[in-house]
């Protein structure tokens, strides 16, 4: 018998909102300064390269690449229980050096698992409409 518990769900807030109301429609956008272009992920109050307040969400291609990764053995995260052990990475996605996303792949990825594969978003029904943004090599 099981006692996985579900995996988290999103809980915006005003700063997080239109990023996860567009997951929700699987389009993935990413804060960016009207100012000076700069993306900046997590959304930020004010921009991290020239501190304009002056912020929209735009929409991204989704492409990136695996800047690095880690195996995660740990049985106990909540909603991951029978997924361990799994793949956690990190995202550099195309539009700027250093604009980076989270993701997981599952271990059967492993094989196909190095630094710089190229990767795509794909979006994660988590129920009751809750979608995650998560990416995959493609
Ligand atoms: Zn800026």
């Amino acid at each position: 018998m099981s006692d996985a518990r579900p995996k988290p769900i999103p809980i915006p807030d005003d700063l997080t909102r239109p990023f996860w109301e567009a997951a929700r429609e699987r389009r993935l956008v990413l804060q960016r300064c009207a100012t000076c272009n700069y993306y900046n992920h997590p959304p930020r109050h004010a921009c991290d390269a020239c501190l304009s307040q002056q912020l929209r969400f735009e929409p991204v291609s989704g492409l990136g690449r695996i800047h690095t990764f880690t195996i995660m053995h740990q049985r106990d995260v909540p909603g991951f229980e029978s997924e361990a052990p799994f793949i956690n990475i990190v995202v550099e996605l195309e539009e700027q050096p250093a604009l980076f996303m989270l993701s997981n792949l599952p271990i059967s990825e492993r094989d196909r698992l190095r630094i710089g594969a190229p990767v795509k978003v794909e979006f994660e029904d988590r129920g009751n409409g809750e979608i995650v943004p998560q990416f995959r090599i493609c």
